[in-house]
């Protein structure tokens, strides 16, 4: 489905970024990804994505910086001559209620989840006006929409991320690139790992389908929204929660 494209995830070391990675890479794209401090996780996904065939390469980025931001832009549109396919996936939580929350844990929720997808999309916004098409996947998530208590942060840079997605489907769509986002529900990652037995427990009870997500069910529709079968979709945001979010 992606046969000579070119895509572009942040934060695909591990995670459901990787697993994206991996299913377009399955689908033949070629894989430029990023990671900020796993390099053993990320030389082990990018050896991976190669043994599927396709190119592939990791490049060190904290998408927090602007100027990094825009340095690893250049420099994969200099090693792979085009991206086609960028997916906003780099993020991180700070879980705590308001009342305790301290206002760094805020700061560096909206810096990585929010700001960062700016500062990619914001620099590969030349490359893909210039192409005249694209597509720019970001991952939000069911937080984002429902909210969550004890994710002050992460749901409104999620819910922020969702304003993003549909100014960005609406400005870039004259030239011809899309923009969509996904909204995942529990996945099961390093993310969710560290949440205590009794929140799990209490996200299964919530959950219609009984089961945490895999990294895989959201790679899936990644793989379509990336797809020229996705051509005519722009600005939609995506659901994959189980139901937990009807
Ligand atoms: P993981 O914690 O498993 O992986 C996070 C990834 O983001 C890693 O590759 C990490 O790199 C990278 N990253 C973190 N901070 C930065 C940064 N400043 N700059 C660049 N890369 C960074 O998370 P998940 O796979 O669970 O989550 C992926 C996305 O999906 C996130 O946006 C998350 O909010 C969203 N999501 C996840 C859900 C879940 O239940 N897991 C639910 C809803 C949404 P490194 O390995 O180097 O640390």
């Amino acid at each position: 489905m992606l046969k000579n494209k070119t895509a572009f995830i942040t934060g695909a070391s591990r995670g459901i970024g990787k697993a994206i990675a991996l299913a377009m890479a399955k689908n033949g794209a070629n894989i430029a990804f990023t990671y900020v401090s796993n390099q053993t996780a990320a030389v082990e996904t990018c050896e991976e994505i190669r043994g599927l065939g396709v190119d592939a390469e990791a490049f060190l980025c904290d998408v927090t910086d602007f100027s990094q931001a825009g340095e690893t832009v250049k420099a994969i549109v200099a090693r792979f001559g085009k991206v086609d396919i960028l997916v906003n996936n780099a993020g991180i939580t700070k879980d705590g209620l308001i009342l305790t929350m301290k206002e760094q844990d805020f700061d560096q929720v909206i810096n990585t989840n929010l700001k960062g997808a700016f500062h990619i999309i914001k620099h590969m916004s030349g490359p893909f006006m210039k192409q005249r098409k694209g597509s720019i996947i970001n991952i939000s998530s069911v937080s984002g929409l429902m909210g969550n208590p004890g994710q002050a942060n992460y749901s409104a840079a999620k819910a922020g991320l969702i304003g993003l997605t549909k100014t960005v489907a609406k400005e870039f769509a004259p030239r011809g690139v899309t923009c969509n986002a996904i909204a995942p529900g529990f996945i099961e990652t390093d993310m969710t790992a560290k949440l205590s037995e009794k929140a799990k427990v209490a996200a299964l009870e919530a959950i219609p389908l009984k089961r945490m997500g895999s990294p895989e069910d959201i790679a899936n529709v990644a793989v379509f929204l990336a797809s020229d079968q996705a051509n005519y979709i722009t600005g939609e945001i995506i659901k994959v929660d189980g139901g937990l979010y009807v």
